[in-house]
């Protein structure tokens, strides 16, 4: 690392937190943070009271980002969420074989998919705001988040190539340089607010109500009462599982409930049809609730690991 770029990231870092962006190291060279993931936690230093991702670490206080950025050339990483920033990410192909899906067909990058976008809802494309070019030649267009809603970063949501960083994420900033290539500036607007339209379409749908546990025994007349009671049981256990253990929790209902479609006391259908409400009730995606139900029934022996 050249001894120049140390004092030039801390610029970077300084300057990220003048425009009111709360910032975190990431590693030299690096786009990924500095410092320990949740899986090696150390449950001690900073971490004593039990792991602080980097969202929460991050600060716009100038001694402390002095102190850190001394130490080495980090990276500059700013936490989008407490910034009140949503950054749309338009990327580019990989390689050759990286091209869009039939739906995006003839679309080149993710900036076509974002003007086709903007198209469709009869709104200009929002050029007129702060930009990033980054390190592979894609764009960062940073908005404000609107008051009114928390909203999440998101992968895949809006189209091929458009991502967007919200809470949950974070964006390498301006002056940081991954792998030989620098972050830059392209246009020095302050950040537009989100177009509405754009905030509607990265507001999660509300999930489907979830079913009135007493309605199950009525809904399953073939089932035994034995296995509605434990159908009933494990659908409780995961309507009350905690943030960060709903997916565990999704993957042991299944698990327990793997042996009594094995018996034939209920069938996989239901089992996976009511964990599907339940699980989504409590603010799992579907994906994420199929993929937990699947490996749960899956190594319950209800499914075979080949259908996984
Ligand atoms: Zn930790």
């Amino acid at each position: 690392m050249t001894p120049t770029l140390a004092p030039a990231l801390l610029r970077a870092a300084l300057a990220a937190t003048e425009r009111g962006w709360p910032v975190f190291p990431l590693r030299p060279g690096d786009k990924r943070p500095a410092g320990h993931p949740e899986r090696n936690c150390p449950r001690s230093g900073r971490c004593g009271g039990g792991h602080r991702t980097p969202e929460q670490r991050a600060t716009l206080d100038a001694e402390s980002i002095n102190v850190c950025w001394q130490a080495a050339p980090y990276n500059v990483g700013i936490a989008t969420g407490p910034a009140n920033l949503v950054v749309v990410d338009l990327d580019i192909p990989k390689d050759d074989t990286d091209i869009a899906p039939p739906e995006w067909a003839d679309m080149a990058d993710g900036l076509d998919v974002f003007a086709a976008l903007c198209e469709r809802a009869g709104a200009r494309l929002p050029t007129e705001t702060y930009t990033v070019r980054t390190r592979r030649g894609g764009q960062h267009l940073y908005f404000t988040a609107p008051a009114e809603k928390r909203l999440r970063s998101t992968a895949d949501v809006l189209g091929w190539k458009v991502d967007t960083r919200a809470w949950g994420g974070y964006v390498v900033a301006v002056g940081s340089v991954v792998g030989g290539a620098p972050y830059e500036i392209i246009h020095d607007a302050p950040p537009a607010p989100l177009p509405a339209w754009l905030g509607d379409l990265l507001t999660p749908q509300p999930a489907p109500a979830p079913m009135p546990l007493a309605e199950l025994s009525t809904r399953m007349r073939n089932a035994t009462s034995y296995s509605t009671a434990a159908l009933r049981g494990e659908l409780e256990k995961v309507q009350s599982a905690r943030e960060g253990g709903r997916n565990r929790a999704v993957y042991f209902a299944a698990y327990a409930l793997a042996r009594m479609i094995r018996n034939g006391d209920l069938t996989e259908a239901a089992v996976t049809g009511e964990l599907m409400s339940a699980a989504q009730s409590i603010g799992l995606s579907a994906g994420e609730c199929r993929t937990a139900i699947r490996s749960g029934l899956t190594r319950g022996g209800a499914l075979e690991a080949s259908a996984a």
